[in-house]
C-alpha cells in the first residue's frame, strides 16, 4: 500500500550538539510503502510524482518523529506519583511491593496493556524497557508489545539481595529464564531481548557473572541497568564490592559495550566517563525521576565534553509520567539550574534527545529516529485541541523552533492526535 502524508514536519537528522540544525517542511510529502518513507519532498511536487498513491492529509498541528524511550519500567505504571522519598526508600515502599504483585500473570497482562497503551499515546514508539522480575509477566510485555506493534527491546529483570525474597533469583535462573524469554522473543517482530540486572546494589557479583555469559552467548542482546542514581546506592555499592568504581562491577562481566544503556548516571567520576565513551556506551537521562527522587542533577556537560552519548528516559514510575515532551522541558530546566555547568539546550537538542539520540543508542538509527527517506514511518501528530495555550502558541509562533519550544512547554499525551508504527497507525485521540 501507498500511501502519502501531507503534513508540517520537523525533525532533527543532523545533531545539533554538533552544528546541526532543526528541519523544518511547512508543507512535506512523506511517500510510505511498505511501512518505510520511500519519497519525501514539496507536498505538491511530491504529489504530481506520486498521483495514485492515498492521501492523508494532516492539517494544522506537526508531525515529529516517534519518540525513542531509553529506560522506562514496565511494572511501575500503577505507582506513578509517590513524592518525597528519596531512591531506597521509594523502592522498599512503593516500588518493589508492586513489582511484587506481576507474580500473578494476569495481573501483570492488564499492566502490560496499560504500559503500552500509555507509552503509544505518549507518541512513543520505540522504548527500551525494565522489565519484570518474573519471567511469565515479561511474556505479557512481549505478547503486548507485539500486538501493539511498538519497537521494545526489554528483559527480565534480575536481582539476589536486598530486594525482597519474592523478587530474588539465582545466578542460574537468572542465566536459563533469561535464555528462554531470549529464545522467544528476540528478533520476533519489533521485539529485541536485553539483559537486565536490576542494579549492582541488588545483584551479587555471581549474578552479574550470568548476566555476562548471558549476554555474550546470545551475541546481539542488549544490556541495560542503573548506574550512579543517588549518593547513598553509590556508597553502598562500594562497600558491597570493595571500593572499585560502579561502571567496573558490570564492565568486569563484559557488560559494557555499544550495546549498553545505562540509566541516569548523576555521579560519575571522570574515569567512568572516560571508560563509558571508549566502550561507545550510552547514558539514558531521566530528568524528572532525578528531581522528584531528589537524586541530582545530571552532569550533561562532562557527559558531552567525554563524548559520552545521552538520549531521554521517562524512568517511570520515580519518573513523573510516559511523555518525553516533559522529560524534555525537565532536562532542559535543570541545565537552567546548573549555573555555569549547565548546558544551554534549545528546543531542536530537545528533539534530538528524545528521537535519533534514542534511536542511536539502541543501535536504531538506520531504522528510525527521524523522517528520511529510507527510514520507517514512525511518527507523531501533535495537534492540540483548538484554543487550547499549545494550540494558540504554536499558530502564534515565531518560526519552527519556537513551534517545537511550546511543544515541549506545553504538549502532553492529550495533544497526539495520532500515532504510526511502520506505516501503521497505532494510536488516536482527539
Ligand atoms: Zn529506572
Amino acid at each position: 500500500m501507498t500511501t502519502l502524508f501531507r503534513a508540517q514536519t520537523l525533525d532533527t537528522p543532523d545533531d545539533p550538539f554538533t552544528g546541526g540544525a532543526l528541519r523544518s517542511d511547512s508543507d512535506a510529502g512523506l511517500l510510505v510503502e511498505g511501512g518505510v518513507i520511500t519519497d519525501r519532498g514539496a507536498f505538491p511536487a511530491l504529489r504530481a510524482k506520486h498521483p495514485h498513491a492515498d492521501v492523508v492529509e494532516l492539517p494544522g498541528g506537526v508531525l515529529l518523529p516517534g519518540l525513542v524511550d531509553t529506560h522506562v519500567h514496565f511494572p511501575q505504571v500503577r505507582v506513578i506519583g509517590a513524592l518525597g522519598m528519596p531512591l531506597l526508600e521509594w523502592l522498599d515502599r512503593c516500588a518493589l511491593p508492586e513489582e511484587s504483585r506481576l507474580a500473578e500473570v494476569s495481573y501483570a497482562r492488564e499492566v502490560a496493556a496499560e504500559f503500552t497503551t500509555a507509552l503509544l499515546a505518549a507518541g512513543t514508539t520505540t522504548a527500551l524497557v525494565f522489565g519484570s522480575h518474573f519471567a511469565s509477566a515479561v511474556d505479557t510485555l512481549f505478547e503486548a508489545a507485539t500486538a501493539s506493534g511498538l519497537r521494545v527491546t526489554s528483559g527480565l529483570v534480575v536481582s539476589d539481595r536486598l530486594l525482597r525474597d519474592d523478587l530474588h533469583t539465582t545466578a542460574e535462573r537468572a542465566y536459563d529464564e533469561g535464555r528462554a524469554l531470549a529464545d522467544r522473543w528476540h528478533g520476533t517482530g519489533n521485539s529485541r531481548y536485553a539483559v537486565t540486572p536490576r542494579f549492582a546494589l541488588s545483584c551479587s557479583d555471581d549474578v552479574l557473572a550470568a548476566c555476562g555469559q548471558l549476554h555474550k552467548d546470545l551475541s546481539d542482546s542488549w544490556f541495560t541497568s542503573h548506574i550512579n542514581e543517588n549518593v547513598a546506592e553509590v556508597a553502598t555499592v562500594g562497600t558491597l564490592f570493595g571500593g572499585g568504581s560502579y561502571l567496573d562491577t558490570y564492565d568486569r562481566h563484559g557488560l559494557v559495550g555499544q550495546r549498553s544503556v545505562l540509566a541516569h548516571n548523576v555521579h560519575p567520576t571522570d574515569a567512568e566517563l572516560k571508560r563509558l565513551a571508549a566502550a561507545g556506551a550510552s547514558v539514558a537521562h531521566c530528568p524528572t525521576s532525578n528531581a522528584a527522587l531528589g537524586s541530582g542533577i545530571f552532569p550533561l556537560h562532562r557527559h558531552l565534553a567525554h563524548g559520552v552519548p545521552v538520549a531521554l528516559g521517562c524512568d517511570v514510575g520515580a519518573g513523573t509520567g510516559f511523555s518525553l515532551f516533559k522529560e524534555g522541558l525537565q532536562a532542559y530546566l535543570l541545565q537552567r539550574l546548573s549555573g555555569t555547568d549547565g548546558v544551554a539546550l534549545t528546543a531542536a537538542h530537545l528533539l534530538h534527545l528524545a528521537t535519533a539520540a534514542g534511536a542511536q543508542a539502541l543501535g536504531l538509527r538506520d531504522q528510525v529516529g527521524d523522517l528520511s527517506i529510507g527510514k520507517k514511518f514512525d511518527a507523531m501528530w501533535v495537534r492540540p485541541q483548538s484554543g487550547t495555550p499549545l494550540d494558540i502558541g504554536m499558530r502564534h509562533a515565531a518560526g519552527p523552533d519556537d513551534a517545537l519550544a511550546k511543544v515541549f512547554a506545553l504538549g502532553t499525551p492529550y495533544d497526539v492526535a495520532r500515532v504510526w508504527i511502520d506505516g501503521r497507525q497505532v494510536s488516536a485521540n482527539n
